[in-house]
């Protein structure tokens, strides 16, 4: 399939960003070179390219919906106070291959995994 250039510069620069970004971000970013694109297109690609497995979508709690480059399974930290994503290391295996005899009548199609926390930032406004 050829992605269109919108499409390429949308998935490069979500690839070069490990911050996962919201969909405004990506698009301030893409209209640097893009300058007339528009959010919607920003939208609906980053839409098209999480159906194809190509980025993933990062549903946090009530705030903006973030992306993320990774398109492999992977562990997060997410701030609980401002939204912020964080990929972690850890030797927790969080393939699907483990979780398919779990004890349900559901087929298993994915697993999320999502550790919570404070982020320096936010621990700091605490004190
Ligand atoms: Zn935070
Ligand atoms: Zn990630």
């Amino acid at each position: 399939m050829r992605l269109t250039k919108q499409r390429q510069l949308i998935l490069d620069r979500l690839r070069q960003s490990r911050s996962h970004p919201t969909a405004i971000e990506i698009y301030d970013e893409v209209r640097k070179d893009i300058p007339n694109i528009s959010l919607g297109t920003v939208y609906r690609n980053l839409d098209i390219l999480s159906k194809q497995g190509s980025i993933r979508k990062i549903e946090t709690c009530g705030d903006q919906k973030r992306f993320d480059g990774t398109p492999e399974d992977h562990l997060h930290v997410i701030c609980s106070s401002c939204g912020r994503v964080q990929d972690v290391e850890s030797e927790f295996d969080i393939n699907i291959d483990n979780f398919i005899n779990i004890d349900s009548e559901f087929t298993i199609t994915g697993v999320r995994l999502e550790i919570l926390g404070l982020c320096p930032d936010c621990e700091n406004h605490q004190n």
